[in-house]
């Protein structure tokens, strides 16, 4: 009895809230978008409205997505610490609107970076929830009236330190609200909005985040159009994850079928690189498998790592996806894929 006499009062709250944020400033921000281009050159950002209240924020370290609707911002990913006063400043000049969620899609530095100024920007959506007399308990109305940092329980497991350690990060980029199970489900903005976790993959603790209306998937470093994916095996990363992670991509995914010359169609955007559609999807997941299934082949012929390498199993996706040098190179993409299938084989991976 209590719960539904809450729900009532949320939902009055709620559109009570809206109409107000509605009345005080239009959250339509195309026009803002066409200025922004000029404005965030001068930082090193570039933003660029992917679809209607979709902004795709690159420059920043990892790609940021910014969705913008009545009740406000909510902010995939948040770029490096050192960037974060230009995010703030580009979201800013969308919307006046505050950033009520920040979703991270992992644990890198260049993902999670801003975390702390782009909360402290932002304002926690169930405080004015709860002011409205929504009598609502929930663990999200913490962060010190903040916007809420939201991530998989193995993003904030870690970014802390085990007992009687120095923490890979400070305390303030910690996600402040986190689950533990396949998938967070959330509805705001007009969006059903869900956080899937893709177990094993970049990392142990990756989510792609789908935005069901607007039809829009941040994938974070799942995908990474500049490189083949980086596998990071010392944070519970795995090849067959990753694989899996980008077949339940393609399952999410539409094509622009059967009217081809329209540009209706599923975006994803990636960690890092440009936005791709399910066609490009494809080709990436492909390369990946590919790849893994030419080593397999090299393994099966009793090869070494190094006979591997020389056969070049990345042949007619390296031009594309490979790297010489940087902190991945075809070469690691490689070992990791060699040690990986070599492992589950029994065999002595060199
Ligand atoms: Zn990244």
């Amino acid at each position: 009895m209590n719960s539904r006499v809450g729900r009532a009062a949320a939902a009055a709250g709620w559109s009570a809230g809206v109409a107000l944020m509605l009345a005080l400033g239009g959250w339509t921000a195309t026009a803002a978008a066409r200025q922004q281009h000029q404005q965030a050159a001068a930082d090193g950002l570039t933003v660029v409205e992917v679809r209607p209240n979709f902004f795709l924020i690159a420059g920043a370290g990892g790609n940021i997505l910014a969705q913008i609707g009545p009740a406000g911002v909510i902010v995939v990913d948040s770029g490096t610490t050192d960037a974060a006063d230009g995010v703030v400043a580009a979201i800013q000049r969308l919307t006046p609107l505050p950033i009520r969620y920040i979703i991270n899609t992992g644990m890198d530095a260049d993902h999670v970076g801003g975390n702390q100024k782009l909360a402290r920007a932002g304002m926690s959506i169930l405080a004015g929830a709860l002011a409205a007399g929504a009598g609502l308990g929930d663990s999200l109305l913490t962060n010190a009236g903040g916007a809420s940092v939201l991530a998989h329980e193995n993003v904030l497991t870690r970014m802390s330190a085990p007992t009687g350690q120095q923490a890979p990060y400070p305390a303030e980029l910690l996600p402040t609200k986190t689950f533990m199970y396949r998938m967070y489900s959330m509805y705001l903005n007009g969006e059903g909005i869900q956080v899937i976790h893709m177990p094993n993959a970049h990392t142990d603790g990756d989510t792609a985040v789908f935005f069901r209306r607007g039809d829009v998937i941040a994938t974070g470093d799942l995908v990474d159009t500049t490189r083949f994916p980086v596998i990071d095996v010392a944070r519970g990363g795995s090849v067959q994850g990753e694989l899996d992670a980008l077949n339940r991509l393609m399952d999410l995914s539409v094509y622009n079928l059967p009217l081809q010359w329209t540009s209706d169609r599923t975006l994803l955007v990636p960690g890092h690189g440009r936005v791709y559609d399910k066609l490009d999807l494809l080709e990436y997941r492909d390369a990946v498998t590919v790849v893994r299934d030419r080593v397999q082949h090299l393994i099966d012929q009793g090869r070494t790592l190094a006979q591997v390498k020389a056969a070049n199993p990345t042949l007619g996706y390296r031009s594309q996806y490979g790297a010489e040098s940087g902190p991945w190179t075809t070469d690691m993409f490689v070992e990791v894929v060699y040690n990986e299938l070599a492992a589950k084989k029994g065999a002595v991976a060199r």
